[in-house]
């Protein structure tokens, strides 16, 4: 069958490769659709080495069941249920854990062996390419959940890609008023038909005077979704005394927080817990990915698909894979 190989920085192939074992307590899945992440690109350029050479990438995506001709999204952690973190509801930490596409072999192939577990049956009226999309959903919930806001709030999302979007979605969905941050203007006008009060072009102005200006003692929460180190060194002159602060894009940098008195910073990666939650306001139609994809391939044009994922100039947002 055909996969998309990791083979190292700027080598990722479709290649041919044995179908997958399904042991007794896996069912196999067909690919029907996925869609890149910005994890695939860093692995892609090479910025992150830790992948196994031959690993199959990929760990957004949907698919039917094989034995019950059901059409499923797959969630990509495997986790115990009984260690440490688990126990404290924190499966992503699972010490016996797995995540598909990274840590074991992932989705972007024609076939995928996996536990029933993982997967979600889709409604009927959630289409194939939006079931492509549903981990950037789950991971605005993970982070907005974990934000606890009030309604009113000011949520300042900086960067606007498929990730930051979806955290103005859902922001406006828990009651926040937001701020917009990124330096394209076709991201926010995105980001203002999702419902952004204010979006600021921060290579044109100066986001935090202006932030600081509009909410004036701070925002009460800031997300950072652009992944710089630039704007996570930003997040402490954004955030208000005792506001909260979620790093989501990027988590290396240097925090000066002689302005920020009692405010709460926090890293967070995706769990597999909002998953459910995710792929019903797809089919409520609460929460919209169809505007968020730019560019679709077929699995034979992975690399292609990659490279324009890739490319700045072609604007990419959510490039999805096809069967
Ligand atoms: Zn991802
Ligand atoms: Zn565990």
């Amino acid at each position: 069958m055909k996969a998309a190989v990791y083979r190292g920085p700027r080598d990722i192939k479709v290649e041919d490769v044995s179908e997958p074992c399904v042991s007794g307590r896996q069912v196999l899945v067909k690919f029907r659709a996925g869609s890149i992440c910005g994890t695939d690109l860093h692995f892609y350029r090479g910025e992150w080495r830790w992948m196994k050479h031959g690993r199959i990438i990929g760990h957004d995506a949907c698919g039917v069941r094989v034995d019950t001709g059901e059409r499923v999204v797959m969630v990509p952690l495997v986790y115990c249920g009984k260690c440490y973190y688990c126990l404290r509801g924190l499966p992503t930490y699972c010490v016996r854990g797995k995540f598909m596409g990274l840590t074991s072999d992932g989705f972007f192939a024609e076939a995928i062996a996996i536990r029933p577990g993982n997967l979600i049956p889709m409604p009927d009226c959630v289409s194939d390419e939006e079931a492509a999309i549903v981990e950037p959903v789950a991971l605005a919930l993970h982070v907005m959940d974990a934000l606890k806001p009030n309604v009113g709030d000011w949520a300042t999302i900086i960067g606007q890609g498929a990730i930051g979007l979806l955290m103005t979605q859902i922001a406006r969905l828990k009651g926040c008023r937001v701020i917009a941050v990124d330096v394209r203007d076709y991201r926010l006008r995105l980001a203002e038909k999702y419902g952004a009060e204010i979006c600021i072009n921060a290579a044109e102005e100066d986001a935090v005077k202006r932030v600081r200006a509009i909410t004036g003692r701070g925002s009460d929460m800031v997300v950072e979704a652009a992944g710089t180190v630039q704007t996570v060194q930003q997040t402490p002159f954004l955030v208000r005394k005792a506001g909260k602060v979620a790093l989501v894009g990027e988590s290396k940098g240097y925090l000066n927080l002689e302005d920020a008195d009692d405010a709460l910073f926090f890293t967070t990666y995706i769990s597999p817990v909002e998953y459910p939650l995710a792929v019903q306001l797809l089919a409520e139609k609460r929460v919209d990915v169809r505007g968020l994809v730019t560019h679709r391939f077929s699995l034979a044009d992975f690399e292609k698909a990659l490279q324009t994922a890739d490319t700045p100039e072609t604007k990419p947002l959510k490039v999805v894979i096809t069967a």
